[in-house]
């Protein structure tokens, strides 16, 4: 059985204080059984803070982004090794922005993928058609290159060891959300691709809906049967409105 992981995409939003409302907020809320895993993944300079808040609590916190290197002269990088020091559990690789507007390639997302693993960091891998691909009847051939990209890297052995999110790009931040079935559809695909190269790994293989998630949506969502969670970004802002995702699951 998979577990649900709520993960919320700070993206480049926040200040100390601002964050600590809103983490303390957070931890003040959450439901009492942990039957959900929980997640932040907030701007690098703000981990300190995320370990100093989240510290005792079961929320986790992780990158937006990883280098491709172990260290050296990339100016404006943070290697995996930085965040593993900031006591991250988890980095979102391949995130739809980084791919649009730092032309990171899948194959450089592999690489990335790569480096948070051997920091014993947990990747969540995004993966995610534009409106364009789509219309096109492109998505599984985008998705399914993606996530190639990442498999042709990986044994068979360090499935098990990634998140998957799918993000449907034409639904982030706009306030479209896929159809529960249209997300559905897509998150089956990619668990058959998975299975390609490890049919029980792919069976365990948690795989994120991202995309205008909200506390009105997020129940019919992860209702579906390979939904296993989220990755939130506008409404992981609000305390009030991350909590509630969480309460749907
Ligand atoms: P959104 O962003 O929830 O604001 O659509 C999701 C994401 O980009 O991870």
């Amino acid at each position: 059985m998979r577990r649900t992981l709520i993960a919320g995409n700070w993206k480049m939003n926040g200040s100390f204080s601002a964050n600590h409302t809103l983490l303390t907020g957070i931890i003040a809320g959450l439901p009492a059984n942990d039957a959900v895993d929980v997640l932040i993944c907030a701007p690098a300079p703000y981990l300190t803070q995320c370990a100093e808040v989240l510290g005792d609590s079961r929320v986790a916190w992780g990158g937006q982004d990883v280098s491709a290197h172990t260290h050296g002269a990339f100016t404006g990088e943070v290697s995996a090794g930085m965040l593993a020091d900031c006591l991250c559990k988890y980095v979102i690789v391949g995130h739809s922005e980084r791919r649009a507007y730092h032309a990171e390639s899948s194959e450089l997302v592999a690489q990335k993928v790569l480096q948070a693993l051997a920091q014993n960091l947990i990747p969540v891998v995004c993966v995610g058609e534009t409106l364009e691909q789509r219309e096109n009847g492109a998505t599984n051939i985008v998705v399914a290159e993606q996530l190639q990209a990442v498999l042709d890297v990986l044994s068979a052995d360090q499935l098990i060891n990634i998140v998957l999110a799918y993000e449907p790009v034409w639904a982030i931040g706009t306030g479209k959300t896929a159809t529960p079935q249209m997300a559905q559809d897509v998150h089956a695909f990619l668990r058959s691709q998975l299975a390609v190269k490890n049919a029980e790994a792919a069976n365990a293989v948690q795989i994120l809906y991202g995309g205008s998630m909200k506390p009105e949506n997020a129940k019919e969502l992860l209702a579906m049967a390979d939904i296993d969670g989220g990755l939130i970004g506008g409404a992981a802002l609000k305390a009030m409105d991350f909590l509630a995702i969480i309460s749907a699951c």
